[in-house]
């Protein structure tokens, strides 16, 4: 099935300059970029955005980190794209994703991990929704 996920290089990433890096890896694994912007998120629009994480411990320093510069927002589209695109940036925490990942190969931390990507098809609608309108999108 042709799905949508919603991506983020974290502010790490964009710090030590992996925009390009991250982009290339998507690309190569076939997944197409079909809406991109930077933005600087608030800390309103973090915490809604990380919304299910609110009564975990690490959620004030998560919306801390996530605000703490410019963040690359993009929707890959393909076929099975939710899980590919999880398998690309590999776990959550960098000491234990595989190498040839993205967080696997350039991550620093279980905090800084480089790249955000929605879990399932409910999360990926949420997520779409919630930085992209419609006509931000490019649907031919
Ligand atoms: P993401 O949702 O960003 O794609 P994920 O789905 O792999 O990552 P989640 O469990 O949803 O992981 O956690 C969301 C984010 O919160 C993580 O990517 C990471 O930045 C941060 N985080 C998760 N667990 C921890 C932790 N134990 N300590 C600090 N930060 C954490
Ligand atoms: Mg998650």
């Amino acid at each position: 099935m042709v799905e949508r996920t919603l991506g983020i290089v974290k502010p790490d990433g964009i710090r030590r300059g992996l925009i390009g890096e991250v982009l290339r890896r998507i690309e190569g694994a076939g997944l197409k970029i079909v809406a991109l912007k930077m933005r600087q998120l608030t800390a309103g629009e973090a915490e809604g955005f990380y919304y299910v994480h609110k009564e975990k411990p690490f959620f004030k320093d998560l919306v801390n980190f996530m605000t703490s510069g410019p963040v690359v927002l993009f929707v890959l589209e393909g076929e099975n794209a939710i899980e590919r695109y999880r398998q690309l940036m590999g776990a959550t925490d960098p000491k234990k994703a595989e190498k040839g990942t993205i967080r696997g190969d350039l991550a620093e931390s279980i905090q800084c991990n480089t790249v955000h990507g929605s879990d399932g098809p409910e999360t990926a609608k949420f997520e779409i929704s919630y930085f992209f309108s419609q006509t931000e999108i490019i649907t031919r």
